[in-house]
């Protein structure tokens, strides 16, 4: 696996309140040491950003879960420009998730998203993966390539290296179904090809791809085993102290 090293992400969504986001921060202050090898980062409702970034381990960093495509701060009411988060203190961005896929956002815009977000300065977790659908119809690496087609038009070789790929199967998230390892690995074999074909073998083999889908402290170890895969991005599990079981599931 080269020097890649492993990023692990709890995603938060819509959830919580001022009081419950307070409470997971001390959760996660007391929660021990973070390997060494591993880099840790929560994407918080936007709302509780200035409140998780006041009170979070400087250990663990902070994304947000969108970012517009507008490339500057102006007339676009409900907007968060990238400028403003980098200016907040946040320094990665969840994009194209599939919960905001499937409320209408294109793969085109989110590498227009991916786009400005790398320009202004943030990381970058990019989301990708199939419907059960388009898995049992054997369409996987169709699906994949298509939604990483756009961002590979719009980002330099340069831009790549502030991109993590978060591989997520859409029938994997919340809802218990967990990739099995072998399926995850090939999958991830598959983008990292792809990413070498269309992109460039320096940048396949230096980009962490992150696994999402029903992670959780008791499949952590066995997903994180594989060659290619570089992480994780969580969703209900980061809501507890599991989360940081997951990042302790690291070889
Ligand atoms: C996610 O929201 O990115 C996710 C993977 O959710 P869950 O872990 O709950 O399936």
């Amino acid at each position: 696996r080269g020097k890649r090293g492993y990023v692990v992400g709890g995603n938060w969504k819509c959830n919580g309140t001022a009081a419950s986001a307070a409470a997971l921060v001390e959760t996660l202050n007391g929660a021990g040491p973070i390997p060494e090898n591993v880099q840790v980062v929560v994407a918080v409702p936007s709302v509780h950003v200035p409140l998780v970034l006041g009170s979070l381990r400087s250990d663990i960093e902070v994304a947000a879960q969108d970012c517009g495509a507008n490339a500057k701060c102006g007339a676009f009411t409900g907007e968060i420009f990238a400028g403003q988060l980098l200016d907040l203190g946040v320094t990665w961005v969840v994009l194209g998730h599939s919960e905001r896929r499937a409320a209408g956002e294109s793969s085109a815009l989110v590498a227009d998203k991916c786009a400005v977000a790398v320009k202004e300065g943030l990381r970058v977790m990019l989301c990708v993966g199939e419907s059960l659908e388009e898995r049992e119809a054997g369409l996987t690496a169709q699906v994949v390539a298509s939604q990483l087609a756009p961002a590979a038009k719009k980002l330099s070789k340069a831009d790549w290296g502030k991109v993590v790929i978060a591989y997520e199967p859409v029938w994997a998230i919340g809802t218990g179904k967990t990739a099995t390892p072998d399926m995850a690995q090939e999958t991830h074999k598959e983008i990292r090809t792809w990413m070498s074909k269309n992109v460039g073998a320096d940048v396949a083999a230096s980009i962490q791809i992150q696994y999402g889908g029903s992670m959780k402290g008791a499949n952590a170890k066995g997903l994180l085993s594989k060659e290619d895969i570089d992480g994780g991005l969580i969703g209900g599990a980061s809501l507890t102290a599991d989360f940081f079981n997951v990042i302790n599931g690291v070889p």
